[in-house]
């Protein structure tokens, strides 16, 4: 696999005042959003079960393993493991076809996905309710923040953090029993402020779209593939490939 490694220092243990140099490769990372099935809208935010089994199935056949921001917080893929095929495999917006589609189906193949979630849809009709978020966590799932509802990050103002961010946060490690130390980017958009934000508010991972990780924060810029519902598995290896 062609894959680049950045360089960069993480301070273990602020407290402690030393750091060590790790190699922090980019991760391939998923992005899916509506998984069920569709007729004219934009094949890049639709798949249909099907075809994201195939995808699924395309993956574990190739020796493909799913990690999630815990792992790859815990620098899992700078250790020992980082010569195995690993992908991240997520999923936006809190629609219920992740629950009754897309979890089932990773489940089958041994894998387990990262649910990134807008709070302000929890329980809304055809969005996840609180339940199946607490059982996607129960069984193994990764659940993350997707902000409250939907914003634009470098365009809030300064009193919106509590509402986009803490509140939200809070909500989930109350359904989940477990801490939230993951967000994905509202449209994937970032900058430096935003970083700043969130490493301030208790998270150690976040995930773009497109692009590439600031080397500067890499860890807080994770790029994901955006990948179309009319992709074959044969070219989501090759994407994978290519950009990872
Ligand atoms: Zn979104």
């Amino acid at each position: 696999m062609n894959r680049w490694f950045i360089t960069l220092f993480l301070t273990l243990g602020t407290g402690l005042g030393f750091s060590q140099e790790i190699s922090l490769p980019t991760i391939p990372a998923l992005s899916y959003h509506n998984v069920r099935t569709f007729t004219s809208q934009d094949p890049a935010y639709f798949i249909t079960p099907e075809e994201f089994e195939k995808q699924v199935k395309k993956l574990k056949e190739a020796g493909f393993q799913t990690v999630l921001p815990k792992d790859i917080e815990e620098g899992f893929l700078a250790g020992k493991k980082k010569e195995s095929k690993s992908v991240m495999i997520s999923f936006d917006d809190t629609r219920a076809d992740h629950y009754a589609s897309a979890a089932p189906i990773l489940e089958k193949y041994g894998f387990r996905g990262a649910f990134f979630i807008t709070t302000v849809s929890i329980g809304k009709p055809g969005y996840m309710n609180r339940e199946q978020i607490r059982d996607l966590s129960d069984r193994g799932h990764a659940i993350g923040l997707h902000t409250w509802d939907h914003q634009d990050l470098r365009k809030i103002a300064a009193d919106q953090w509590e509402i986009q961010i803490d509140r939200p946060k809070a909500l989930l490690e109350e359904i989940t029993g477990k801490k939230v130390t993951s967000l994905a980017y509202p449209f994937g958009l970032w900058n430096p402020e935003v970083i700043r934000q969130i490493k301030a508010r208790g998270f150690k991972s976040a995930f773009q779209l497109g692009g590439k990780a600031d080397p500067n924060d890499p860890i807080y810029s994770l790029p994901r593939i955006l990948v179309p519902g009319n992709w074959s598995g044969d070219r989501l290896l090759k994407e994978i490939e290519s950009r990872f």
